[in-house]
């Protein structure tokens, strides 16, 4: 189909990055970062949207399918109306989406992916630590909390792990998440800029 939007997924548990990375690599012309967890926490938290997402994410749970597809699209089809995001010019770095099996199922005819960038750390206590040093940095609710943290692991395992099954495996680019931020944007890079290029 020639009207899906070309994106490329950007995957991994919490903490690995995906959203460190995705904003450098936004900051490249052609390159759209777009997190889904931004775009819940620009809602009101007095609309009833706003208060589903905190009903979920402070629980370290998923907010629906349905609902995250439905605000995700709109939010895109707002992008493209608005000039931010040119289809025929940009590609999407999608962060955060699909996070759940229906999810790709519900994206399969929206989304082209060139490529899914797959942020792995082995070392599940490193990530712990550096969300509750994001929390703390960016005021995070949700990540305040360390059970809510290791809710957030089994429900990545449980749900959005088996998303890639999902995928062509050649499309599944694994990149060491663990370095510096600049070390591992080095590896993203080398795999990401030539894409641009196809
Ligand atoms: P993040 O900023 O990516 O860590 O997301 C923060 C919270 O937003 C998650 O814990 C979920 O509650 C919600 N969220 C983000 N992306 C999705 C998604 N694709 N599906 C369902 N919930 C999501």
């Amino acid at each position: 189909m020639a009207d899906r939007y070309t994106c490329i997924l950007l995957f991994g548990a919490p903490g690995t990055g995906k959203g460190t990375q995705g904003k450098l690599l936004g900051e490249i012309d052609g390159f759209i970062h777009l997190a889904t967890g931004d775009i819940f926490r620009s809602l009101d938290k007095e609309s009833e949207l706003g208060r589903k997402f905190l009903h979920y994410s402070s629980r370290g749970e998923l907010v629906p399918d349905d609902l995250t597809i439905e605000l995700w699209h709109d939010h895109v089809a707002g992008m493209v109306k608005s000039g931010i995001y040119s289809p025929s010019h940009d590609i999407l770095l999608l962060d955060g989406m699909p996070r759940s099996v229906p999810q790709a199922k519900m994206l399969q005819d929206l989304i082209q992916p060139l490529a899914i960038v797959h942020l792995v750390a082995p070392d599940l206590n490193d990530m712990v630590q550096r969300m509750k040093l994001r929390a703390e940095k960016e005021g995070r609710h949700d990540d305040a909390d360390e059970n809510v943290i290791r809710n957030r692991f089994d429900v990545y395992e449980r749900e959005t792990a088996p998303v890639l099954q999902q995928y062509d495996t050649k499309l599944i680019l694994d990149i060491d998440a663990i370095g510096t931020i600049e070390e591992v944007f080095d590896r993203v890079c080398n795999i990401v800029k030539p894409l641009q290029d196809r």
